[in-house]
Formats: structure tokens, C-alpha cells, sequence
């Protein structure tokens, strides 16, 4: 993962390194690579216009051009940058501090890893001694609803027996019901996906929403989609106001654009990560661990 931008930042960083006098023109020109290799892996362009212009406004700094070792300063503050452009060190954990049950609502496209992701983040719970409730709410894709009793019995974690003649909204609301009367605290809704975004497909999710007020509303985006993936995520967005990314196949190629700007372009945080098929393959994201990924 993010190979590639890795290995052309190295290159960059390897001139920058041993630099012991340093001009202005020397930061340009590394800066000048740096833009072409986050534009080359993706990253959307205005995010990338004001990520070069922060570092150079610090970079060209006296003190930085002064100091022994200018190169390894302005490699620092490269990393220091591409950690805030993610989120900073700051928690982005679940929010889940209200009287239970409480929903987590996860929404986006087909095939993005929606239910695969329903199925980890119910274990990743479990782990944590809640004890979820697993809502398949979409009736379009009959085959939906059976991949997710199928993963919730895997996993052993309750499956609400949803049925594709029902009305998602309905469903929703017996399965928050049906939490409350079997002592189940974390209520996951599996909602229909498309393959674009459609007015069909944001009413029901509106009206899913309005009916069960989700405490999280979680955008599962397809990293390998690049800026498709952060276009669709600020779509999603303006209509349901999601509180969070949960970012798919990160294990695969991804060139890294994703990641890099979906939380500048939504505001929004990436919550988790999805680094395989297998259901314990969900990581909680941590912008420094990932930029110390892709800076070596
Ligand atoms: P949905 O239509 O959004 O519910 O998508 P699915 O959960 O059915 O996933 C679509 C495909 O992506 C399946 O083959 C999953 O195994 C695969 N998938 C989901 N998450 C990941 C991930 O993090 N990494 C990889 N490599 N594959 C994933």
C-alpha cells in the first residue's frame, strides 16, 4: 500500500537529506516534487495547492535555512503537514455515549465494502464488551440481507431477521426496538447502496436517519476509487451530514489519494480503516502511523 508514493517522496526527501545550505530555490524545487508526486498518487488538486503552499510558507523560514540540518527541517514539517491534512493526533474514535441502544449507521456506494465492514466493526465491538445487533436494511439486494446473517453467524453476533419485502425504515425501527428489548447496546444498519449517488437512494437514507437518529453515520468509501471516492463522500456528505469515513481496501493498490484528502475535502474524519477481506482486517486510523507509512 501506497508503495509508490512512498518511493517517489524518498526520492525527493534522499536530495533534501543531506543538504547543509539550503536556499529558497532548493525548497521550491523539492516542493515542485512533492506537488507532482501527491498529484501523480491522486490526491484532489486544490488539496494539494494549499498542503505545498503551508509547507512553504514555514519552510522558507530563516530559521529552517539557518539551521544544520535544513533538509531533515523541511522533511519534518512535510510530515507535520500531511498529519494534520489527515486529522492530526487528535481521537476519532466512535462516539457512542448516549442511552443505549445507540445506531451506527454506515452508508455509501455498492461494493464499497459496506456489509464486509457492517461485519468487522460489529466484532470490533464485541471486542470492547459492547454487544451488537447486526441490521441488514437493504431490501434491494436480497443477497445483501443473507451476507450479513451469514457474517453475523460467523462472528457470532445477532443478525436482525430482516425480510426483503419490508420497508427499510421499518426495519430499522423494529431492529432498534428489538435491541431495546433484548439488552443489545449497538444497533448497526446495513443501508442499501447504489452505484452512484440517486434522490431514491438519499430519501430512504434521510428518512432512515430522521426515523432512528443514528449517534454515527459512517460513509464507507472504496479507497481504490481515488477522487471518485472523496467526490462521492462530500455528496453523501451535504445530504446526511456523516460523522465519519470508514476507508476500504487499503491493503489493495490505492494510490493513496483517499486517504490523503477526504478529511480536507469533507471535513470529516476517517474513523477506520479496511485492510483485507477477512473480518478481523479493520484497523482504528491514526494519521501518524499512516504517514510514517508512507514517509518511511
Ligand atoms: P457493499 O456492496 O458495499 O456492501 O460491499 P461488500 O461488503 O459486499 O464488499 C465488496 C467486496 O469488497 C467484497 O468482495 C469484499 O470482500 C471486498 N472488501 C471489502 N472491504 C475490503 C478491504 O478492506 N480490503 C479488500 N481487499 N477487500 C475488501
Amino acid at each position: 500500500m501506497f508503495d509508490t508514493l512512498s518511493d517517489k517522496l524518498e526520492l525527493v526527501f534522499k536530495k533534501l537529506r543531506g543538504q547543509g545550505v539550503m536556499t529558497e530555490d532548493n525548497i521550491k524545487e523539492a516542493l515542485r516534487e512533492v506537488r507532482l508526486v501527491l498529484l501523480e498518487a491522486d490526491v484532489n488538486f486544490k488539496v494539494v495547492r494549499d498542503f505545498v503552499e503551508r509547507v512553504r510558507e514555514q519552510a522558507v523560514g530563516s530559521q529552517v535555512l539557518q539551521s544544520l540540518s535544513p533538509g531533515q527541517q523541511v522533511i519534518k514539517i512535510v510530515h507535520d503537514e500531511l498529519v494534520a491534512l489527515m486529522g492530526g493526533g487528535e481521537e476519532n474514535g466512535l462516539d457512542l455515549a448516549a442511552k443505549p441502544p445507540v445506531a451506527i449507521m454506515m452508508v455509501g456506494l455498492q461494493g464499497a465494502g459496506k456489509t464486509t465492514s457492517c461485519g468487522k466493526l460489529a466484532r470490533f465491538l464485541k471486542g470492547q464488551r459492547r454487544r451488537p445487533l447486526l441490521v441488514p436494511a437493504d431490501v434491494y439486494r436480497p443477497a445483501a440481507i443473507e451476507q450479513l446473517k451469514t457474517l453475523g453467524r460467523q462472528l457470532g453476533i445477532e443478525t436482525f431477521d430482516s425480510r426483503a419485502d419490508q420497508d427499510p425504515v421499518e426495519i430499522c425501527r423494529s431492529a432498534i426496538r428489538y435491541a431495546e428489548l433484548n439488552g443489545l447496546d449497538t444497533v448497526i444498519l446495513d443501508t442499501a447502496g447504489r452505484h452512484q449517488i440517486d434522490d431514491y437512494l438519499m430519501n430512504e437514507l434521510v428518512r432512515i436517519r430522521d426515523e432512528v437518529e443514528p449517534r454515527e453515520i459512517l460513509f464507507v468509501a472504496d479507497a481504490m476509487t481515488g477522487q471518485e471516492a472523496v467526490n462521492v463522500a462530500s455528496g453523501f456528505n451535504e445530504q446526511l451530514e456523516i460523522s465519519g469515513v470508514v476507508l476500504t481496501k487499503l491493503d489493495g493498490d490505492a494510490k493513496g489519494g483517499a486517504a490523503l484528502s477526504i478529511r480536507a475535502v469533507t471535513g470529516k474524519p476517517v474513523k477506520f480503516v479496511g485492510l483485507g477481506e477477512k473480518l478481523d482486517a479493520l484497523e482504528v486510523f491514526h494519521a501518524d502511523r499512516l504517514v510514517s507509512r508512507i514517509l518511511g
